[in-house]
C-alpha cells in the first residue's frame, strides 16, 4: 500500500482534488489555476466542485478530451458550484480572470491558457457546448 500525504494548495483547495481520475491519480496543477479558482471560492463563498483537473494522456483519450487539451498541462478544471448556474459560474469565471471558459450542460470548463484562440482582441476565449 502507498500513502501519499495530501497538500494543501490555497485555503480551500488540496492537491488530491485535481489528480488525475484514472487508477494511478498522477497530477499536475499550475498555480495560477489555483488561485484564481480561490477567487472564485471567495466570490461566491460556497464550495468550488472540481469533477476533473490534471488528466494523463491516456485518461484524456479515454474521455473524449482535445488533443490539445489544457487538462494536460495542469491548467484547466471543470468545476461545478452547487445551487449557482453555469452561466453565472462563467461570468464570475471571466471576472476572476481565468482567459478559457467553456460552458457546458452541467460544469463549466475554466483554464489559464498562454494563448487565446479569438481574434476578437477579447483577453479570454469563451465557448458554449449544448
Ligand atoms: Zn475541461
Amino acid at each position: 500500500m502507498i500513502v501519499v500525504r495530501d497538500i494543501k494548495l490555497s485555503r480551500d483547495f488540496s492537491l488530491s482534488e485535481f489528480a488525475c481520475r484514472d487508477e494511478r491519480r498522477s497530477v499536475y496543477v499550475d498555480a495560477e489555476l489555483v488561485e484564481r479558482l480561490q477567487v472564485l471560492r471567495d466570490y461566491f463563498k460556497r464550495p468550488v466542485v472540481i469533477t476533473s483537473g490534471y488528466r494523463s494522456k491516456e485518461y484524456n483519450r479515454r474521455v473524449g478530451g482535445a488533443d490539445g487539451s489544457q487538462h494536460l498541462e495542469g491548467r484547466a478544471a471543470d468545476i461545478k458550484v452547487i445551487g449557482v448556474g453555469m452561466e453565472e459560474i462563467a461570468r464570475a469565471a471571466v471576472k476572476a480572470g481565468f482567459r478559457g471558459i467553456g460552458i457546458y450542460g452541467s460544469f463549466v470548463h475554466v483554464d489559464v491558457r498562454k494563448n487565446l484562440v479569438n481574434g476578437a482582441g477579447r483577453p479570454y476565449d469563451i465557448w458554449r457546448v449544448r
